[in-house]
């Protein structure tokens, strides 16, 4: 990160630069009254609850929370700053000896961006020298000078040694990390789930208020919205939470190779049952994306594995099957008995996947499952014997002890 004064070569596009800092805080504004419109609709909702429940003399058993307002920080008034993406400053090399860089910023007029031209000084030649600058971009502006902020991708060496244990982890809903050391963290489930459940009604109530106040023909523009503030707020949320477990499992796992699937998300979404999970589901490609940053942040190896028949295999014989899940939360072989929590088993055959070439060089799932089952039937062959010395298939689950196992095929 460096920064830049911008020059008052052209006095005129810092002054539009101005006017366009006006309209961020305008958004500013508008975003926080519609946060604090929200609360407002949470406190009546929590009032009326309230009211119920004393009505009903249940005060004592109520437990919601009351909901309470954090007045938003305004540094952008103090210090104003436009912080961008991509989508609105772009930094472009300058092709003429001017100037080292143009910055384009987008404005409300569509197709007028404004070029505002940089000047690097040399120090700043220097540390930015060899670098590649990302696409995030800070201005802000002190004592009535706009600075810019470039920043760049910088690698941090690896730190994981060769030797370093493997951690299989698997994403799901029920917790947004499951480890094959078996550790869980973050859920989709509990406050998260009620959460959203509130927020589905009050939206239906507001549909419903806006409907009867259109009959009674109040005009639209003086209609309350129906807008979701809740459901972004929600969104924004679930996002923080599995950061949090994500940075919680990376201080757990110090000096690990984390390995992780290659999570599809369209295809979870398309079998999520519940509206609930769908809307979860959609998140889901945020836990992958943040394990990888968060891991190359501490230059920590992560690499990612083929996922297919992960929650179906089983990981003493290989034998793959959809009956080797009775339940969502249950594995169990229905040939060798083997039982487990199946999000645990799901991570422990992650981690034994890594640097597995034969199933990396596989192209479809259907070569997968060949594979795998091929690998079963050599297992079965080696283990015809014992199966046989162990007497009826129910009592396969002392497979679990293979001391035991030995002792008794002696006998
Ligand atoms: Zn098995």
């Amino acid at each position: 990160m460096t920064s830049i004064r911008l020059i008052e070569a052209n006095p005129g596009k810092l002054t539009a630069l101005d006017a366009l800092m006006a309209v961020y805080l305008k958004s500013f504004r508008t975003n926080r009254a519609n946060a604090y419109q929200t609360y407002l609709e949470d406190a009546a909702d929590y009032e009326e609850a309230r009211a119920k429940a004393e009505a009903e003399g249940r005060v004592s058993t109520f437990k919601r929370k009351e909901p309470v307002w954090q007045e938003w920080n305004l540094p952008q008034l103090r210090v104003p700053v436009i912080q961008a993406n991509a989508n609105v400053v772009v930094v472009e090399k300058s092709k003429d000896s001017m100037f080292d860089y143009w910055l384009r910023v987008s404005t409300l007029g569509r197709g007028h961006p404004l070029r505002v031209p940089v000047k690097l000084a040399s120090y700043h030649k220097q540390v930015l020298a060899g670098k590649t600058l990302n696409t995030s971009t800070t201005l802000h502006k002190r004592n009535g000078v706009w600075w810019l902020t470039l920043s760049f991708d910088e690698d941090v060496p690896l730190q994981t040694e060769v030797s370093a244990p493997l951690v299989g982890v698997d994403v799901g809903i029920a917790h947004f990390l499951t480890t094959s050391t078996n550790k869980e963290y973050g859920s989709f489930h509990g406050k998260m789930a009620r959460q959203h459940k509130r927020d589905r009604e009050k939206r239906r109530r507001k549909a419903k208020l806006q409907a009867c106040l259109e009959k009674k023909g109040v005009s639209k523009d003086k209609l309350p919205s129906t807008s979701s503030e809740t459901s972004q707020r929600l969104s924004r949320h679930v996002k923080q939470e599995i950061n949090r477990a994500v940075n919680e499992l990376i201080k757990d796992h110090p000096d690990v190779r984390l390995i992780y699937e290659d999570l599809n998300v369209a295809s979870m979404r398309f079998h999520a049952r519940s509206m609930n999970a769908y809307l979860y589901a959609s998140h889901l490609g945020h836990i992958p994306e943040q394990l990888a940053w968060a891991a190359a942040k501490q230059g920590m190896a992560a690499h990612t594995v083929r996922a297919a028949y992960s929650s179906q295999e089983c990981c003493r014989c290989h034998f793959v099957d959809r009956a080797n899940r009775p339940t969502q939360k249950t594995f169990k072989c229905v040939v060798c008995g083997y039982q487990d929590h199946a999000d645990h088993k799901a991570a422990v055959t992650l981690a034994g996947r890594w640097g597995d070439r034969e199933l990396a060089a596989c192209h479809t799932k259907k070569e997968i499952k060949v594979l795998l089952m091929t690998r079963h039937e050599k297992w079965k062959k080696e283990n015809e014997q014992r199966i046989k010395g162990a007497g009826p298939p129910i009592q396969l689950s002392f497979w679990d002890l293979p001391e035991t196992f030995l002792d008794l095929s002696q006998a």
